[in-house]
């Protein structure tokens, strides 16, 4: 379905909101799902051992943010509890608008309750006071099952004022909703949106962990981080580490979408190749997969040995599979037609480049391109890539570059026969 879209060139704002989501298929054989926390358990396992006995175990977990970027979980807790302000806050990241990721969906509407918990230690271990869920606009739906989930637990003494009869441990949790913006995603964007302004990035440093909301130190997790680290303070360090790499120890929930049998959530122990995940969603004759969604990496079929783990394939979730009928070039250019779309407009070149590359492909696919215009493609998107001001631009031409790279004979098949035409020199035009 993903490709029927693609090739009939429907933007992926105006795909249907269910069409990625399919909670029929949840592959509960790991860490994070198999068996969920228990609303208080986590908290209670926090007051009977302790801050440092938890802040241990995470850190002997090796667990890392779930969101893409994957720092080490107990640094920035670590680092957050050790500034002195008059207010510390949590932050849950629950924007998902990376296309092709929908686990946090799954774990806000599934496992709720383990998310509010992580949040909750983490307000205790930092001395916060109030938390956020900072949802995705297209989740709108989700939010009266979190509002009930909340008043549930403040019924319950689990948030709130003096949580659990512990005098000073107050934490309580606001839902508020992004307006879809992908750039928001991006934290510091994120929290610029929190205060209600435009959801612009910051420059940094500073980092949010010492200026975040209202310039006050701040932990912004992921969903499924924040879901992993209850887990963690309730079953320990081990439960978590005995499976993945050295480096990236663990699981990662996995959003399968595409041409294959078995679409849905899968949790894999990092260190899983992309030819182990092809046979246990059932794909066939795949062509290529888009690792990490449209800002990650495309994976052509002769690299499927490779692994998803932060020192190979770092992904925040998504995994799109594309298998042999599919156009490489018309993927990279429905991609650049979502990143023009969803460029904040802050800095030049990716505002403008975005666009020029969103063109440039579209004269390709037309048939119109020569390959001059492939050449223009590879500096434009260099340009991007180098000098954009946050990771959106940063990323946005990876899908070029890739299917560039691995699949040129797409690209040489629409421009064969085209008259050259003169190149501009866009670093001298720029200087
Ligand atoms: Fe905005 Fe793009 Fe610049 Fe990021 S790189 S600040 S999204 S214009």
């Amino acid at each position: 379905r993903i490709v029927n879209f693609i090739e009939r060139g429907v933007p992926i704002s105006e795909w249907p909101a269910d069409f990625f989501h399919n909670e029929d298929n949840i592959q509960q054989h790991g860490f994070l799902l198999k068996q969920g926390v228990e609303a208080g358990s986590a908290i209670e396992a926090l007051l009977d051992r302790g801050i440092e006995h938890i802040l241990n175990e995470l850190e002997q977990s090796g667990l890392r943010g779930c969101g893409g970027a994957g720092f080490p979980t107990v640094n920035k807790w670590r680092f957050c509890r050790q500034i002195e302000a008059d207010a510390h806050y949590v932050v849950c990241n629950a924007d998902e608008g990376e296309p092709g990721t929908f686990k946090d969906r799954v774990l806000l509407n599934n496992y709720a309750d383990q998310v509010i918990e992580g949040m909750t230690l983490c307000g205790r271990i930092i001395g916060a006071s109030q938390g956020f869920i900072y949802l995705r606009g297209e989740y709108l739906f989700l939010r009266q099952k979190l509002q009930q989930i909340i008043d549930q637990r403040r019924q319950n003494n689990w948030l709130g004022q003096a949580i659990a009869g512990v005098e000073g441990f107050d934490f309580d949790i606001e839902i508020r909703m992004g307006a879809g913006a992908y750039i928001c995603g991006e934290e510091s964007a994120l929290l610029e949106s929190l205060e209600g302004k435009r959801g612009v990035p910051r420059i940094r440093p500073p980092f949010p962990v010492t200026h975040g909301y209202l310039d006050k130190p701040t932990v912004i997790n992921n969903v499924e981080t924040f879901a992993s680290a209850a887990k963690i303070a309730l079953a320990g360090a081990s439960s978590y580490n005995q499976v993945g790499t050295e480096d990236s120890p663990g699981s990662r929930l996995l959003s399968i979408s595409g041409d294959c049998a078995r679409p849905g959530i899968y949790e894999y122990p990092f260190g899983t190749t992309i030819k182990q995940i092809l046979i246990d969603c059932g794909a066939s004759h795949t062509r290529c997969v888009q690792v990490g969604g449209p800002s990650g990496a495309l994976v052509a079929n002769t690299d499927f040995q490779r692994q998803i783990s932060f020192e190979d394939l770092p992904t925040g979730g998504s995994f799109m599979i594309f298998n042999d009928s599919r156009d490489p070039l018309a993927i990279a250019t429905n991609f650049a037609h979502f990143f023009a779309h969803e460029s904040c407009g802050f800095c030049t070149p990716c505002r403008v480049g975005t666009t020029l590359v969103k063109n440039r492909l579209d004269k390709v696919v037309k048939g119109l391109g020569s390959e001059n215009d492939l050449a223009e493609l590879k500096k434009l998107s260099h340009l991007v890539q180098h000098y954009s001001h946050c990771g959106l631009g940063q990323t946005a031409t990876n899908p070029v570059m890739d299917s560039l790279t691995h699949f040129p004979e797409h690209y040489q098949a629409k421009v064969k026969d085209q008259p050259f035409t003169p190149a501009i020199d866009l670093e001298q035009a720029l200087q």
